[in-house]
């Protein structure tokens, strides 16, 4: 607002205003809201200043339009481009033509200054834009941006650039031309000034100077007053720039007149002509003195206006009596006579006024009648020209209609040379229009190069980034453009694809590598899990793995209502074999008891194991009853046969068995334990009675199990 209270005179009543450009910063930043506020603020810096309403209309449009532009993702310089062409010139021309009195050769020259003013201060909020911290901006305001191309990015900056640069240095440029302009049309009309003053001067004097001379001749002769006609008359013949002379006597009666019918009436009778009633009379026959006449209207010959020059002459120049006065009426022709020699036509217009400010000429196309009082306005007001200005035929209007430069006469006439203010006021908006055509043509220029430079370098990245993004494939298929891509992008095109050739072969060697640990992982894997199930002293399953099976070798049991045998082994003395052979012994008595089961128990469906220690389990299920007990039997006593060697000793030891065991049908009892427990009881009782002994309970009736 404070801003808008001085805007910067320019040419003319055109200014430019740059408060506005907080209006652009605010809609951008905070929302058309804000920006309507801070609108109506700026705008009441010019209303102050300029006192039309219009701005607020104008302004607070403008802020709007920006505003919600700017939330559909719009730049502010188009969007402010887009505002004026679309509804700030025209709504400033309806404005003009309607409300205000702006006079049509100044109209279009101020709406193209409207709209490039507005360019300009939306450019410098672009621009201060560019440097405020993306913390000051409200939040909601850039929720709705997308992403930009990085073209469209570079063609704005671009074109903010050119658009700045380019109205900045019109406008400066625009002012100082203007002001060159100014100079030369002064000088001009101080040149035209000069001429005419000098040759009006030189006019009066010269005419002045007859007057004075005839005077003396007359003073000198004692002709009749018919000779004083003849003389008149040949005098006026020398210098027919008098309209007309006379000779009036001391009662002010015209005695001589030429041309000589002055003094006829119409039917060719003398008039009594008197004229002491004239200023010319009174004058030059009382004051005694050469006398030149304010205009007035003559009444002897028409009535033109007309100014008269008068000298006294005296009785045989007798300088104390006073005989009478000599006249001459000055044809006042002769000003559009210099007026047209001037040559300068419709350009130039001069008007003299007398020492009462009355017309005494002015060129014809004024259309100002002559003896009357010159009236004029010459008030600059807001109006800015370094020129001085004229109004002589809308004296309220607001721009002046002529630039002038008057001079006064040194008989105090005054001369005044106008020019017409409108084709200055062309110039400037040729200017303008020419600056407007300029910014069109640049921006346009601005677009093409800008997509092209980005061309350059988004094609030549997309290339490289569409290769590197092909993780498979391991050949470059697409080879870039050497010409068109620069050596920056030709390097980092280079050190990718050298890094993704590094990549795939280390990708390569990777999977190998994978490959090849995945299979001794699968392979240790199995092991481990055929460890989890087994012994490892003695490679039979162990006592977890034979209990989890007993559950489904019992299912299968209970469906075709087989038996199941439950056998548990001890062997005897074993601590002693451990005592007298040492540990590696029993180790290895352990091994040879093992190899022995899975020798006698070699059913597929059988489960020998390792039940802790130097203790087994077997669970055979589908045992026949009557030969089981046998069949354990014939393996105690195969055992009793084996001898083992200690690895150690050389030394030879045999070792027998104790064992329990029940048969049973399936339905016996789902849990182990129940089985155990029976087998258990069963080696107990074998152990009681001297070992190496096998005691089972064969159970027929699972209500029963003694
Ligand atoms: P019994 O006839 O009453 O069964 O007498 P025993 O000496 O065999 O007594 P017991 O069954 O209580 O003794 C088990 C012994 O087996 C104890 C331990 O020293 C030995 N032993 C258990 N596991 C191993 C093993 O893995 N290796 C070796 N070498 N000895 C074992
Ligand atoms: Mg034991
Ligand atoms: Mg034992």
């Amino acid at each position: 607002m404070v801003i808008n209270c001085y805007p910067i005179p320019i040419f003319a009543n055109v200014q430019l205003v740059l408060g506005n450009t907080f209006t652009v910063i605010s809609a951008v930043l905070l929302g058309p809201w804000y920006g309507l506020v801070t609108a109506i603020l700026s705008a009441s810096g010019l209303m102050l200043t300029w006192g039309s309403p219009h701005v607020y209309l104008l302004f607070c449009t403008e802020a709007i339009f920006i505003g919600i532009a700017r939330r559909k993702g719009l730049f502010p310089l188009y969007s402010s481009g887009i505002y004026w062409l679309a509804l700030g010139m025209p709504l400033t021309y309806i404005y003009m033509v309607t409300l205000a009195d702006f006079p049509d050769s100044h109209m279009l020259f101020a709406i193209i200054k409207q709209s490039i003013n507005g360019l300009i201060y939306a450019g410098l909020a672009s621009l201060f834009i560019l440097f405020i911290p993306n913390t000051w901006q409200l939040h909601d305001t850039k929720t709705n941006q997308k992403r930009r191309s990085f073209n469209a990015q570079v063609t704005y900056f671009m074109t903010l650039m050119i658009t700045l640069c380019l109205l900045l240095s019109a406008l400066t440029f625009n002012y100082l031309f203007l002001e060159k302009q100014q100079e030369l049309l002064k000088r001009n009309l101080t040149d035209t000034t000069e001429h005419i003053s000098t040759a009006t001067e030189q006019y009066l004097n010269e005419h002045k100077m007859v007057i004075d001379y005839a005077a003396d001749l007359i003073s000198l002769t004692t002709s009749s007053y018919s000779e004083l006609q003849q003389v008149l008359i040949k005098l006026h013949q020398h210098y027919p720039s008098f309209i007309t002379m006379l000779l009036a006597d001391t009662d002010a009666q015209v005695i001589a007149a030429s041309p000589s019918s002055i003094m006829l009436n119409k039917t060719g009778q003398p008039l009594d002509l008197s004229i002491s009633d004239r200023d010319y009379f009174i004058e030059s026959f009382y004051n005694q003195r050469l006398f030149v006449s304010p205009v007035f209207k003559g009444r002897g010959f028409g009535d033109d206006s007309i100014i008269a020059i008068s000298a006294p002459f005296y009785h045989n120049n007798d300088q104390s009596k006073v005989s009478g006065i000599i006249e001459g009426s000055l044809d006042l022709a002769f000003f559009s006579k210099i007026d047209n020699q001037n040559g300068t036509g419709d350009k130039e217009f001069i008007i003299i006024v007398d020492n009462n400010n009355n017309i005494i000429y002015s060129t014809p196309s004024l259309n100002l009648s002559t003896h009357v009082e010159f009236t004029y306005s010459n008030e600059k007001g807001n109006y800015r020209t370094s020129l001085n200005v004229i109004n002589i035929h809308n004296l309220t209007a607001t721009s002046p209609e002529y630039v002038y430069i008057s001079n006064r006469l040194n008989n105090g006439w005054k001369l005044y040379v106008l020019q017409p203010l409108s084709p200055l006021v062309k110039t400037a908006e040729t200017q303008m229009l020419g600056t407007y055509l300029m910014l069109f043509i640049s921006i346009i220029l601005t677009f093409l190069i800008s997509s092209r430079v980005c061309r350059l370098l988004t094609n030549s990245l997309e290339i490289v980034a569409n290769q590197f993004g092909q993780i498979s494939g391991t050949e470059l298929k697409e080879q870039i453009d050497n010409e068109s891509t620069s050596e920056e992008v030709y390097n980092l095109y280079k050190s990718l694809t050298a890094s993704k050739r590094d990549l795939l072969k280390h990708q390569l060697e990777l999977e190998e590598t994978v490959a090849i640990r995945t299979d001794e992982l699968e392979k240790a894997n199995q092991k481990l899990l055929a460890l989890v199930d087994k012994d490892p002293l003695t490679g039979l399953y162990n006592r977890r793995y034979a209990e989890d099976r007993f559950d489904s070798l019992l299912d299968f049991c209970l469906r075709g209502e087989h038996a199941i045998t439950i056998a548990i082994l001890d062997l005897d003395y074993f601590k002693q074999v451990n005592d007298s052979y040492g540990h590696l012994a029993g180790d290895e008595c352990l091994r040879v008891v093992s190899k022995l089961l899975k020798q006698q128990f070699k059913r597929d469906t059988d489960i020998v194991s390792r039940y802790g220690g130097e203790e087994f389990i077997l669970i055979l299920p589908l045992s026949n009853a009557l030969k089981i007990e046998q069949h354990l039997n014939h393996f105690r006593e195969q055992l009793a046969k084996v001898i083992i060697n200690s690895p150690t000793d050389e030394q030879h030891f045999s070792v027998t068995t104790s064992i329990g065991a029940i048969t049973a049908n399936a339905n016996f009892s789902k849990d182990i334990d129940h089985w155990i427990k029976v087998a258990d009881d069963n080696l107990y009782k074998a152990k009681e009675q001297g070992r190496n002994k096998v005691i089972i309970d064969v159970i027929n009736d699972p209500s029963d199990p003694e």
